[in-house]
């Protein structure tokens, strides 16, 4: 988008390109032109006293626009050899969506030396074409070439919604697709759904948690949103098969300012969180930072990892790749342990998804009991340690 200059009112004088701090302008014999340099300042628009330049209204082109858009998309994460499981449940979701909007689902996939059993996969998850760029320059992930390549497909195929995860990728490089297409994006959506009319209804924490928010994009396409992993659950069809389109991008739109010269796999606790079927999680009831051996005792116990709450992690009693939450990670595990956290909003929205929650809290009133599925009301530290003793004893291991 650019300044608009009305020819009917414009008498080429060229104040207006005096003014452009960005040099967009250029006066021509007949005719004066507003270049890609433009970034809506607004600077010439008061400098016209003919009213002949203009910015362009919010929103502008929309029915032209939305009418040449179809289909749904999302980005399928591909790194170091593997497909995101995020991919997985987002084209779960984008299935349902794209049956209500009777379109195609389409995963689009960015790396180098692709496995065709990945790809094959993906229609399983409910694609129904997978678009594929395969080039040696996205061996490794870059902001510049990602997005560049992301923005040629949209550019050329036209999806009226784009998914992707809201990974450390996903939130890196999608802002970057979304401000390119001059496009809106909502983060960290929590649900997704769409309108009879096909505007995504993209649901997320707003004000600190307190409301959850629907947002949509109705004047531009695509609309776009991240999705925090583990939100959605992804249903597999074994067999279900779909088209594989292998596509080219230019080549200057590979060529980054940034190389990478060494992949350094992440060793932190982060990925075991997300990962884990049990996790038992501390709050600011354990008082002090040894007191988290006794949850990992337990965890250890039921082969599970251990996550916190802010509280504990504000506390700097256990660092904060462990923290369950709004600004913490997304999990949902077959259980969820809720230890001695009180169960605020901002806590619930990152763990909700568990299949069981357990909540030990010695307050009957704690907010925790509203989600959890068993509730004890008891001492942590008389309870823990008396869970541990009795599943050890029941392994006939000693207490
Ligand atoms: C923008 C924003 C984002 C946030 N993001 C997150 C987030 O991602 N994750 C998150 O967790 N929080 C988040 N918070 C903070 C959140 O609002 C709470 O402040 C925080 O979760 C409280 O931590 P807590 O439950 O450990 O502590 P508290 O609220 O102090 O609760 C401690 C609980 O322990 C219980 N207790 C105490 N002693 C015992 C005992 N001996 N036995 C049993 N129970 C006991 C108490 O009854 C109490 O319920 C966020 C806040 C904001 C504003
Ligand atoms: S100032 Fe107005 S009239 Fe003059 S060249 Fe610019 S748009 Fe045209
Ligand atoms: S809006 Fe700003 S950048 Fe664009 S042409 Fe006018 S002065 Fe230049």
């Amino acid at each position: 988008m650019k300044a608009v200059v009305d020819p009917k009112k414009c008498t080429v004088c060229g104040v207006c390109a005096e003014a452009c701090p960005f040099g967009a302008i250029t006066v021509g014999e007949t005719s004066v032109d507003v270049s890609d340099e433009c970034t809506l300042c607004g600077m010439c628009v008061d400098t016209c006293e003919f009213g002949a330049i203009s910015l362009p209204e919010a929103g502008a082109g929309v029915s032209t626009d939305s009418a040449e858009y179809s289909g749904i998309w999302v980005y399928a994460e591909w790194r170091m050899g593997t497909i995101h499981k995020v991919s997985h449940e987002l084209l779960s979701a984008g299935r349902k969506l794209a049956d209500r909007r009777g379109v195609a689902l389409c995963a689009v996939v960015l790396g180098h030396l692709l496995d065709e059993d990945l790809l094959r996969e993906l229609p399983e998850y409910g694609a129904d074409r997978v678009y594929v760029v395969d080039h040696p320059r996205l061996a490794h992930f870059t902001d510049e070439s990602y997005a560049n390549a992301l923005v040629e497909l949209v550019r050329l195929k036209k999806p009226e919604i784009l998914l992707a995860g809201a990974t450390s990728m996903g939130r890196s490089f999608i802002p970057r697709v979304a401000a390119l297409l001059g496009s809106g994006l909502t983060a960290d959506c929590t649900d997704l759904d769409i309108s009879d009319e096909g505007l995504l209804l993209q649901t997320r924490p707003a004000f600190g948690g307190n409301v959850m928010a629907t947002i949509v994009c109705p004047h531009r396409r695509p609309q776009m949103a991240t999705v925090r992993p583990k939100v959605m659950r992804p249903r597999k069809i074994e067999g279900r098969s779909g088209e594989i389109e292998r596509l080219s991008v230019p080549e200057e739109c590979l060529v980054g300012r940034v190389e990478v010269l060494e992949v350094i796999p992440e060793r932190d606790q982060t990925a075991k969180l997300t990962e884990a079927d049990v996790i038992v999680s501390g709050g600011r009831g354990l008082r002090k930072p040894e007191n988290f051996a006794l949850l990992e005792d337990l965890a250890h116990l039921v082969n599970g990892a251990v996550g916190a709450s802010r509280g504990a992690v504000e506390e700097g009693w256990i660092a904060p790749s462990h923290q369950v939450g709004q600004t913490g990670r997304t999990v949902a595990p077959t259980l969820y342990m809720a230890v001695g956290l009180s169960g605020a909003i901002q806590h619930v929205v990152g763990m909700q998804g568990s299949k069981v929650i357990v909540a030990v809290n010695k307050d009957p009133d704690a907010p925790i009991f509203e989600v959890a599925n068993y509730g004890i009301v008891a001492d942590l530290f008389e309870f823990v340690p008396a869970l541990i003793r009795r599943i050890r004893q029941e392994r006939g291991e000693d207490s």
